[in-house]
């Protein structure tokens, strides 16, 4: 059950309307990173989802999404608000100004309409978890950018206050996950092929393609060489055991891949 109370989660004010901003903020409203997407994401999972406690978790961090964009909707239209007047502000935005009088509608910056392609619902509550820590970082940025794109103070201060609780999701996400006491890379049910999983394919060639960084050397994982290399710089690209038919991924033991 939805209940409606009739007040901003954050109270927005604007010291200077700015059209362009405006137009800017629409990607946290109807845009890939955006607050409806957000809400409806994490919403979407809960109604899925077949455990108790972390269905809770989803319900309300997709509850609050809602209330992110009530907020980032009445700070658009603020700053929308000069283009129901004037030529030039209208100018900015045709869509919003003339076929939305200026209000607002599940567009992203560029018009693009909102779609539920953006939403990544697996269906698997700790692969659909990861989803969301990256889907919070996202808009962590997002908002970040934005705030670096206005010099009104008060927007700011919006912005920040929303930026700060997407990182407050990303750590209620990261201890859901944690919790379900998974191993690492242990996803779904079957295991991965022992031997090929480990292999890293360095599928660079060129400056520096040798290169093989330690940090790269974790998690079980070593480093395959390019089956390409280079002879020389006239000589173009020449294949490293062409000749054989044998399946690029059939030998495990093998530090250097053969074509299939
Ligand atoms: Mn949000
Ligand atoms: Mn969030």
């Amino acid at each position: 059950m939805y209940h409606h109370v009739k007040q901003l989660m954050y109270n927005v004010k604007v010291g200077e309307p700015d059209v362009r901003f405006g137009r800017m903020l629409l990607e946290q409203f109807g845009g890939a990173n955006g607050e409806l997407a957000a809400a409806m994401q994490y919403t979407m999972q809960g109604w899925s989802c077949d455990d108790p406690e972390r269905k809770d978790l989803l319900m309300d961090i997709g509850t609050e999404e809602i209330s992110h964009l009530e907020v980032v909707g009445a700070l658009i239209r603020m700053h929308l608000q000069p283009m129901k007047k004037a030529l030039e502000d209208a100018e900015q935005d045709p869509l919003v100004a003339v076929a939305g009088g200026g209000g607002l509608n599940l567009y992203n910056s560029m018009g693009g309409p909102w779609t539920a392609d953006y939403l990544k619902v697996s269906g698997e509550l700790d692969v659909d978890l990861r989803s969301n820590i990256a889907a919070e970082a996202r808009a962590k940025i997002t908002y970040e950018r934005l705030i670096h794109l206005t010099d009104d103070r008060e927007s700011k201060d919006a912005l920040q206050f929303l930026m700060t609780r997407e990182i407050t999701h990303m750590k209620a996400f990261s201890a859901a996950l944690e919790s379900l006491g998974k191993e690492p890379f242990s996803i779904g049910t079957l295991a991965p092929t022992a031997g090929l999983v480990n292999e890293y394919y360095n599928d660079s060639t060129g400056d520096g393609a040798e290169r093989e960084p330690q940090w790269l050397k974790k998690n079980g994982l070593h480093i395959v060489k390019s089956p390409f290399s280079f002879r020389g710089r006239d000589s173009g690209l020449s294949v490293d055991g062409g000749e054989s038919r044998t399946p690029a991924h059939s030998n495990t033991s093998s530090t250097t891949r053969k074509t299939a």
